[in-house]
């Protein structure tokens, strides 16, 4: 497995291999691998004659009191997980790199980022455009892989690529659960044993919503209102929403008559976890 830590040497390796006529995958992560990443991986591969895997704690997507400081990082681990998954090539450069002195330049889609995460998060989305469109120029990719699990930062992406015009192909891939439902995520680690019982309440409260819709509830509110019953139920749960959106633009959505998600993020102690369900009409 090749190591790229220079955006000079990604611009000649990308362009050597696009020479040779390889079709190339990209993986964007944080590192932290888990099974969601390995997930992707595959999914890449499947795609693809080269798989790069870039890895960057992005900290233009974190907010002045959010996390950047103590992301879990684990280099040897993460670089041991991408060797046995068969990944190509890693993409790892330092955030000098990434941001050289006197950065300025921003990529911002409008109104997808105004809404869910973005509402919590101001800016976080602005640093997800800007890193991803950059990752995507550094490694020249055919297609790109993002997990479900982010849901509102896939929408977010299809649009940039859409409106900017790259050439590459978006494949999502679906939400990679530990065996109670906990959607996997780097976060996790946050979370004492006390906490990561509480946290089963997100995956739990998002399946008992989906059962309704199953039984053929349309309703918005009613949904919703079966989902926050169960996480308020945990004393260790605080909501910081739960709704339910079309799922291309985002909108809320009163009744469902058409492929909806619906999303959460909860607080868990310090840990803000999202998760959601796609509810998806017969
Ligand atoms: P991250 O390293 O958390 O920025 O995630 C990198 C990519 O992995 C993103 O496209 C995420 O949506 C995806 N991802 C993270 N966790 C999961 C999961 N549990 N299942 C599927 N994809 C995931």
């Amino acid at each position: 497995m090749e190591v790229v830590c220079r955006i000079a040497d990604m611009h000649r390796r990308a362009e050597e291999l696009r020479i040779h006529g390889k079709k190339i995958a990209l993986v964007p992560t944080m590192g932290y691998l888990h099974n969601g990443h390995v997930s992707l991986m595959q999914i890449a591969r499947d795609h693809a004659d080269v798989v790069i895997v870039s890895l960057f704690v992005n900290p233009l997507q974190f907010g002045p009191h959010e996390d950047y400081a103590r992301y879990p990082r684990d280099w040897d681990r993460d670089i041991a997980i991408m060797n046995s998954a068969g990944v190509d090539m890693v993409f790892a450069p330092s955030v000098e790199e990434m941001y050289p002195n006197g950065f300025q330049t921003t990529v911002t889609v409008s109104r997808l980022t105004k809404t869910l995460c973005g509402l919590s998060r101001p800016g976080h989305f602005e640093g997800v455009t800007t890193v991803v469109a950059k990752l995507f120029l550094c490694t020249k990719p055919h297609v790109a892989v993002f997990g479900e699990k982010d849901f509102q930062q896939l929408v977010v992406i299809r649009r940039m690529v859409h409106d900017l015009g790259f050439d590459i192909q978006i494949i999502p891939a679906p939400i990679v659960r530990e065996s109670d439902g906990l959607a996997m995520s780097s976060r996790n680690t946050y979370l004492n044993p006390a906490e990561r019982q509480a946290a089963r309440c997100l995956s739990q409260s998002l399946f008992a919503a989906q059962k309704l819709f199953e039984e053929g509830q349309r309703n918005a509110a009613t949904l919703i209102e079966c989902a926050r019953a169960r996480i308020e139920a945990e004393p260790l749960a605080r909501i910081d929403y739960i709704k339910i959106c079309d799922a291309t633009t985002l909108d809320e959505v009163t009744t469902i008559t058409r492929d909806a998600v619906m999303p959460l993020a909860v607080y868990i102690g310090k840990a803000r976890l999202i998760d959601n369900v796609v509810l998806r009409l017969p």
